[in-house]
Order: structure tokens, then sequence, then C-alpha cells
């Protein structure tokens, strides 16, 4: 990149318990190979040989427990390692939830309740830039490489980490999360809420909230293994006002019973307040790592945008969208809650306006949708769209009012799983 010529690979050696933390540039390739001793990225474990691909944009750290040796190949935009990290107090959380999924096992064993059966419910919650998708990373990687197949739950529509932004979704984890692919997409349970902020709509993420809970307990309940080994949720950095609202009403939905709280004393102590009439709470405050790099809000911006990219053209850029036409009559396009209520002039005097946030409105197609991401729907029917989850996504390329068709790129190629399309305010420009 801007003609700088790669640094030759060199070799960085590691004390016991600190870290080297790197930021990949978006255009450069960078590859990392342990040369001795063992070492991780956020929980998961490098292969004791050969070059480990880092993603561009990546802002990681490598830490090891015992020492290591490394050879870096490629730019950075910075790279320096570092002794001071909490570390050593995440993983002994890790400890203490990995006893308690022991116990839950042990109880499901012996014909327990659903109460004594059921494994750590844990959010991680916290300002934005404190390390909770990070933290939920290493505490499902960790639990994984001891054979417990923990709930990843990510409500974080601004961030989200398992899919497109927009949307609440829940999967499996099952091994150690794979340092280049990320989060395996296998099988996702996504919910779409379809806007960055919930703002917009917070009765309709509360419902979608709602729904994925739903799910997630019928699953559990015919399911010991998954239910003694419990969820990781991940939250939004919104923690004032209508964000520490949602949160609240997250750790309601979710029966969390394991509250871990990041950098933030205020909201540690607004939580532990708000949930000390219930006994089987914790609420625990733990240190953010100093690691953790900042990104203001059109870094964000960006980053969803990317996210968005690489959901259809994968995360190495490797992928080959299928671009298809259908007519309008071939599908219809729903947009959850309308916003519009009845204007106060058309409501009798002294009637306040109430319209349903989560009423279901069908939209026209028009040109305003090029650029914008629909989700296609699981449900048979319009009216069972915001209780049901959805397939996945496609992106409208070009409107043609005249002829009635509409063009889209989709991951996948062959017609549409369903014609019961989600309209939202995701974007994504093919720069
Ligand atoms: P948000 O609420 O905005 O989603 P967050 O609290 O979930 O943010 P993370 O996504 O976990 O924060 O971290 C922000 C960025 O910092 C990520 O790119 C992550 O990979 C990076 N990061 C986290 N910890 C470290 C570390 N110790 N060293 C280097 N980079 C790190």
């Amino acid at each position: 990149a801007g003609g700088a010529a790669a640094p030759p690979p060199r070799q960085c050696k590691l004390d016991p318990k600190s870290e080297l933390r790197v930021e990949v540039p978006p255009d450069a390739p960078l590859r990392v190979r342990l040369v001795a001793g063992t070492a991780e990225i956020f929980g998961t474990e490098l292969p004791p040989e050969g070059w480990v691909p880092i993603p561009p944009r990546s802002k990681i750290a490598i830490f090891t427990w015992h020492g290591a040796t490394l050879e870096l190949d490629g730019v950075t935009e910075s790279e320096y390692p570092s002794e001071e990290t909490p570390m050593v107090v995440y993983v002994n959380t890790h400890a203490i939830l990995d006893a308690r999924r022991a116990r839950a096992r042990a109880a499901a064993a012996q014909g327990g309740d659903l109460e004594a059966s059921q494994g750590p419910r844990v959010i991680v919650a916290g300002p934005t830039d404190s390390g909770k998708s990070t933290l939920c990373k290493m505490l499902l990687s960790w639990a994984a490489k001891l054979g417990w197949k923990p709930t990843y739950v990510d409500l974080d529509i601004g961030q989200g980490s398992i899919t497109i932004p927009g949307c609440i979704s829940a999967t499996p984890i099952e091994k150690p999360i794979d340092i280049v692919d990320g989060i395996p997409l296998e099988m996702p349970l996504v919910y779409f809420y379809g806007h960055p902020t919930p703002s917009i709509n917070p009765d309709v993420y509360k419902v979608l909230m709602k729904e994925l809970a739903k799910t997630l307990e019928r699953q559990f309940s015919g399911n010991a293994e998954s239910r003694a080994a419990g969820m990781v949720i991940n939250t939004m950095g919104w923690v004032e006002g209508l964000g520490y609202e949602l949160l609240l009403n997250a750790i309601e939905t979710y029966k969390a019973n394991v509250l871990l709280v990041l950098g933030q004393e205020k909201l540690w102590k607004m939580l532990k307040d708000a949930v000390q009439s219930k006994p089987n709470i914790d609420v625990v405050k733990l240190q953010k790592s100093e690691g953790v790099v900042l990104r203001n809000s059109k870094y964000r911006q960006k980053t969803r945008s990317f996210r968005i990219k690489e959901y259809f053209y994968g995360i190495a850029n490797d992928l080959a969208p299928h671009s298809n036409i259908v007519n309008f009559s071939d599908v219809s396009v729903y947009r959850i809650g309308g916003g519009h209520q009845a204007p106060r002039s058309a409501l009798p005097i002294g009637a306040e306006p109430v319209a349903d946030p989560t009423r279901l409105v069908a939209v026209n197609i028009s040109t305003d949708m090029i650029h914008t991401v629909l989700a296609i729907s699981y449900a048979k029917e319009p009216d069972e769209i915001i209780s049901s989850n959805v397939a996945g996504f496609i992106h409208v390329t070009d409107v043609d009012i005249q002829r009635k068709k509409l063009t889209y790129i989709a991951p996948c190629p062959g017609d549409l799983p369903s014609r019961l399309l989600i309209a939202s305010s995701l974007t994504w420009y093919e720069a």
C-alpha cells in the first residue's frame, strides 16, 4: 500500500503472560507463525507449525501463557508487546464458569430439575470499546477447548460478530473460534431488526430478543448438553438511557445469572443495585484491556459496511456472489414497525396517537431500495414474519420500475428460499 516496501519477516520473543498487539492494514496481508512455545489469539491456540494468515483490518493480540517466539511476515499499522493484560482475571472467570457447567451437567445426570441443570448464562456488558466481543470469544473458545458447546448470543446490532449488522443471533460454538474464519456460520439462528441502532424501534428489538430467547429455551429443554454449557451473551456498547433499559431487558429475557461488566464502575454499580433483589445473579466487575482499540463512529460505519460486503464476497474477498432478477410480483417486501403513526389531526380531539410499533407494513418496491439489504424470512405467512428467523440476505443492485424487475446479489445461486422479504435501512455501496 502506498508503495511502501513490506518489512522483511521478523521474529518476536514474548515473555510468559504477555501479548503482542498487532493492527493489520485494510489492504496488505499479514501472516504469523509460531516458532517456539505456545500462543493464542483471543482464546484460540496458534497451530504449532505453519503460517496463519491474519485477515485485513484485524486488530489482535497474540497472547502467551508460558512464553513464545513468533515470526511475522507482512505489513502492520502497529505492533508492540505488552505485559499488562487482564488475561489472568479473564481465565479465572472462565474457570468459575467451567465449574458451574460441570455442576449443571452432574445435576442433569442425577435427574435434577431445569434450574439445577442450567449452566451459566453469562451477559457481557460495558461501554463501546471495552472489549466485550473479545471477552465473549475468549470465554467461548476456552470452554469449547474443554469440550463444552456453549451458545453464543449476539445482541449487538451495531457491530455484530456472527452475521451482518442489524441482526440479533445465536449459534453453538463447538470448537475454538477459527482465527481466520471467525464464528462458524453453519447454523446460526438469526432474527432481523434491520437497523444498526435500537432507538429506531426499541419495541421491535425487544420482541426479537424475546423470540430468539424462546427458540433457545426450546432447544435447551431438549438438549441437556447445551443447557449445561450455557450461554455467553454479547451486548451493545450503548449503556445509558434506553441502552441501559434494553440491557436490563436482555438480562431478564435470557435469565442471565452472571453479569460481567467491563471497564465501567458506574455500570457495574447500577446493575448490582438493579438485580440485588434477585439472589441468583452474580455481578462481576472486570478490568478492561488497554489493548482494545478505540473506534470512532466513522470507523464503525465503515466496519458495518465491510461486514455486509463480507457476507456476499467472503472474508478474503474470495467468494463470487450470484446476481439474479425477480419480478416485483414474485416477492413481497415488508417492514417491521411502521413508524408512521396516524397524524394527530386525523384523531378525535384529546386522543393520543397510538401505533403498534411492531406492526407489519407492506412496502412498495422502489428505486430507494437500491443498495439496501433485504432479509429472506422463514415465515410462511406475512403475519409470522416478526416471530420468524431469517434464511439469509440479498443486496439490491437495481430496480427497474418500468419493467417491474428487481436485480439483486445473493451468496448462493438459485431461487430465493422464500418470497417474503424484510426491508432495512442497512446499505452497502460497491466502491
Ligand atoms: P463494541 O461495543 O463497540 O462492539 P467491544 O466492547 O465489543 O466494542 P471489541 O470488539 O471486543 O470491543 O474490541 C474492539 C477492537 O479491539 C477489536 O477490533 C478487537 O479485536 C481489538 N482488541 C481487543 N482486545 C485487544 C488487545 N488486547 N490487543 C489488541 N487489540 C485488541
